[in-house]
């Protein structure tokens, strides 16, 4: 079958497989990953990123997204990273988290083309010639769907675990079912699932209303063996907060939709404190050799 994915035995492997080479600055690499565009990905992952540092954490976002980096505008950043020796990055800071994106070094409006290995070479740099200070949780806003990102994350760095962000509906299940099996298939183990748009209050008559339907992301936990870590509104202050550099966490601390984000973070944090180390346990299993027939 075409562009079907096998898995060849560990002694029919031409290579070994690539070491996990550890993220200095950095205890747990945690890859946010949905596998459609548009589920509110990126959004979520700023959020979560100022929801866990409001517990006193050191978080960094490492905007993986090379096709449409959006962390720069999302956390409010322009300009260029510093580079005193001209090849270690200094992340920039947005609302006290550590960001690194391809965003800071291409024009906003420029079409980013990669060719083959480059995208990897780029990620690469990106992760290990970034200066991260010391941080606990190094967030890695992924792109969409199932790809080379993913695989190089998985076969070479020492990924603690995947969140998947979906909408409850069908068609978004549907791929983010595609991608929390990747992650199984690469050894990744998939932390916990985030129900994104789950419900739209209307902001002049208070009405719920489950746009995209409902119960599916919690579905699909069960199903998999994960959990749910938590469920968010379909918020019109959680777009224009995005759209303007302002997250709703930071905008909004005290309000609901910060505690719904806090009420995740505090649950990914204590899955994350009981999962084996990373690089032990998980990756014991040998990898899989990807085989495009
Ligand atoms: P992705 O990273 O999955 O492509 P984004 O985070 O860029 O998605 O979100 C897509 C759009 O949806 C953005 O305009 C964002 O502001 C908006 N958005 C995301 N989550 C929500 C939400 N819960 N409520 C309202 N708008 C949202």
């Amino acid at each position: 079958m075409p562009n079907s994915v096998s898995y060849l035995p560990e002694q029919k492997q031409k290579h070994q497989p690539p070491e996990h080479k550890a993220v200095p600055g950095v205890k747990h690499l945690i890859a946010i990953a949905s596998g459609k565009g548009g589920v509110g990905k990126s959004t979520t992952t700023t959020n979560l990123a100022l929801a866990l540092a409001s517990t006193g954490a050191r978080v960094g976002i490492l905007d993986a997204d090379l096709y449409g980096p959006s962390q720069p505008r999302m956390l409010g950043l322009k300009g260029m990273p510093d580079s005193p020796d001209g090849k270690i990055l200094e992340p920039m800071i947005g609302h006290g988290i550590q960001t690194m994106s391809i965003g800071f070094l291409v024009d906003e409006e420029a079409p980013i083309i990669w060719r083959g290995p480059m995208i990897t070479q780029a990620l690469t740099r990106l992760m290990y010639e970034t200066r991260w200070d010391n941080l606990d949780y190094l967030l890695v806003d992924m792109p969409p769907g199932t790809g080379d990102i993913h695989l190089t994350m998985a076969q070479r760095m020492p990924v603690s675990g995947a969140v998947i962000v979906t909408t409850p509906q069908d068609i978004a299940l549907l791929d983010a079912r595609k991608g929390l099996r990747m992650f199984e298939k690469v050894n990744v183990p998939v932390l916990g699932i985030i129900e994104n748009m789950s419900i739209h209050i209307c902001s002049d008559c208070g009405h719920q209303e489950h746009i995209f339907g409902h119960g599916g992301a919690q579905r699909m936990a069960t199903e998999a063996g994960t959990v749910l870590l938590g469920e968010l509104p379909l918020d019109l202050r959680i777009r224009t907060g995005s759209d303007i550099g302002e997250p709703i966490m930071a905008a909004e601390p005290g309000g609901q939709i910060a505690t719904a984000y806090r009420t995740i973070a505090s649950q990914l944090t204590q899955i994350i404190a009981e999962s084996p180390p990373a690089g032990q346990g998980v990756n014991e299993l040998p990898l899989p050799v990807i085989v495009m027939d």
